[in-house]
């Protein structure tokens, strides 16, 4: 099943509309009753609901078309060199999703219509750093194929490195329109990952977005069409049962995922942490939240970036650490696992 995001409002940035990508959009939006608007500067304030539940969930409902104004790529650990922006923020509606602190008040959906330009920057910072292979995540702000559909950009950006000796391209999502991107020629470029959870945090935790099925089905024709797969294993939970669910979900990927894809196949493992900031948020935004975040279950740990983070106790993590690698090598024993954090 292939979701297709339906925006209650598009607003155009006035200079994306001199972008091909632009132009292409607005002619596209034109033909539906989509409620369309042009606007000088891209700050988008008046987010329309009575508290702060309502403003998000319609502020995800906004798509902004604008131009990418800084070209100065953000690293990213621990999974690429390097962030690649093709749009920022998403339809899904996950409670932990760490955008919500990062995008703060402006929740709002925004695709990038600079595409080439992007793509430009992105071959001068593969061209520095060659010999050495450089990696991009093409996810780090946003679900990318979410929108897809409107844009075509991913399939560019696959295409693109899909001709680079020295640039690797992945992305992760969890959204199911991958027949908009199954005939790119990605030349084993661009790793596909999945993100995949156990159907009870699925269900409980990451509104919006598709099933756990759909998600493994699209993962299948991702497969099958060569591209290199890998699997998003987060947030992990601690909650009662998760043994036996995560061993579930581990069958039913196995089950799904051509036996041939096991040998480069991929695992991340992250597990759930917060931050003081993200709770309130995440509080404000879903009330009835059943989203476990008490600090006394948890370690706080000071993060790079001068704030700190609520992580599982030292002896959890390495429950969950032990768990994982004996469990994912008992199913996928030719499988790597690239980190658990
Ligand atoms: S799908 Fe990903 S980017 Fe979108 S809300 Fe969920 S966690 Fe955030």
């Amino acid at each position: 099943m292939q979701y297709l995001f339906s925006p209650e409002r598009v607003i155009f940035e006035e200079k994306a509309l001199s972008y091909p990508l632009g132009k292409e959009l607005y002619d596209k939006f034109s033909q539906s009753n989509i409620p369309m608007e042009i606007r000088s500067s891209m700050r988008v304030t008046d987010l329309a609901g009575k508290n702060p539940a309502e403003k998000y969930r319609r502020a995800k409902k906004i798509l902004a078309v604008t131009v990418k104004k800084s070209l100065s790529f953000s690293t990213c650990k621990p999974s690429a060199h390097y962030q690649l922006p093709l749009s920022t923020s998403c339809p899904g509606l996950c409670e932990y999703c760490y955008l919500q602190t990062t995008l703060g008040r402006q929740p709002y959906i925004r695709v990038y219509v600079n595409i080439e330009e992007i793509l430009e920057t992105a071959q001068k910072y593969i061209n520095k750093r060659i010999p050495q292979t450089t990696l991009f995540e093409a996810s780090a702000t946003s679900d990318p194929l979410a929108l897809e559909p409107w844009t075509g950009s991913l399939f560019k950006t696959i295409e693109f490195f899909g001709k680079q000796e020295h640039g690797l391209l992945r992305f992760v999502t969890k959204f199911t329109a991958v027949d908009y991107i199954l005939s790119a020629k990605h030349n084993n470029r661009t790793r596909v990952r999945f993100s995949l959870n156990t159907a009870h945090i699925i269900k409980n935790h990451e509104r919006g977005t598709p099933s756990l099925e759909h998600r493994l089905n699209a993962a299948a024709k991702i497969a099958s069409a060569g591209y290199p797969l890998g699997i998003i294993l987060a947030p992990i939970f601690i909650y009662s049962g998760w043994e036996e669910d995560y061993e579930n979900l581990l069958k039913v990927i196995k089950r799904k995922i051509p036996s041939h894809q096991e040998k480069v196949l991929t695992f991340e493992l992250i597990t759930h942490r917060f931050t003081k900031r993200a709770k309130n948020i995440i509080l404000e935004r879903f009330p009835q939240s059943l989203l476990e975040m008490e600090e006394n279950k948890r370690q706080f740990k000071w993060g790079q970036f001068g704030y700190g983070k609520f992580l599982y106790k030292k002896e959890d993590l390495g429950k969950l650490k032990n768990y994982f690698r004996e469990n994912i090598s008992t199913f996928f024993p030719e499988a790597k696992i690239e980190y658990f954090i």
